[in-house]
């Protein structure tokens, strides 16, 4: 047999024997990486930092987040004026980073009225959530359950509203939070 009639491993592509396996072709040492990432991937995972220099899979390192995205300090946006069922007008403003949307604000005229606190949280949670996720669609920034907690703890408004409300049971799920208060969850 010369070296040409001896298949390639179709993963690593040496010329050495090789087995199916997985619906591979593949040479003995292929076969045991094959076999250890489909049962053992958090093994890998947890070995790979240790001996390569290089992220296994696309960088989602915590250390290296961001805490905030820099906008530019003016951005481009357009405003459109809509009405909703009960006739209320709203300005709804989209600010564009190289036409992508990155933020949005909504104003109306119960703004300025002050026994609307509430509706005016619960706006702000919708609006600061979207940006964020604007941001993570178009800008690529980090979405964290700590950026979500900022956002929605700075949306309310009042002690108990729904966003100060949402933070506190949202606060338990994380770990650097300062939300330290130990209510039983039943009562
Ligand atoms: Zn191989």
């Amino acid at each position: 047999m010369t070296e040409h009639n001896i298949p390639c491993c179709e993963i690593c592509g040496a010329r050495k024997k090789t087995t199916q396996t997985g619906g591979f072709s593949a040479c003995a040492t292929c076969r045991v990486i094959h076999s250890n990432i489909k049962n053992h991937p958090e093994t890998i995972k947890k070995l790979w930092p240790e001996l390569q220099d290089e992220p296994i899979l696309p960088k989602r390192d915590p250390d290296q987040i961001q805490e905030e995205m820099e906008l530019p300090e003016v951005l481009d946006g357009k405003r459109y004026m809509t009405v909703d069922r009960e006739d209320n007008k709203w300005y709804l403003s989209v600010s564009e980073v190289d036409g992508k949307p990155v933020e949005v604000f909504a104003s109306t005229a119960f703004d300025r009225d002050h026994e609307l606190q509430s509706r005016i949280s619960n706006l702000t949670t919708i609006t600061r959530l979207i940006s964020l996720m604007l941001r993570h669609i178009f800008l690529n920034e980090p979405l964290t359950l700590q950026k979500c907690l900022k956002q929605i703890k700075r949306s309310s408004r009042q002690k108990d509203d729904l966003p100060d409300m949402l933070f506190g049971v949202l606060s338990r799920y994380s770990n650097t939070s300062t939300f330290t208060e130990k209510k039983d969850p039943t009562s």
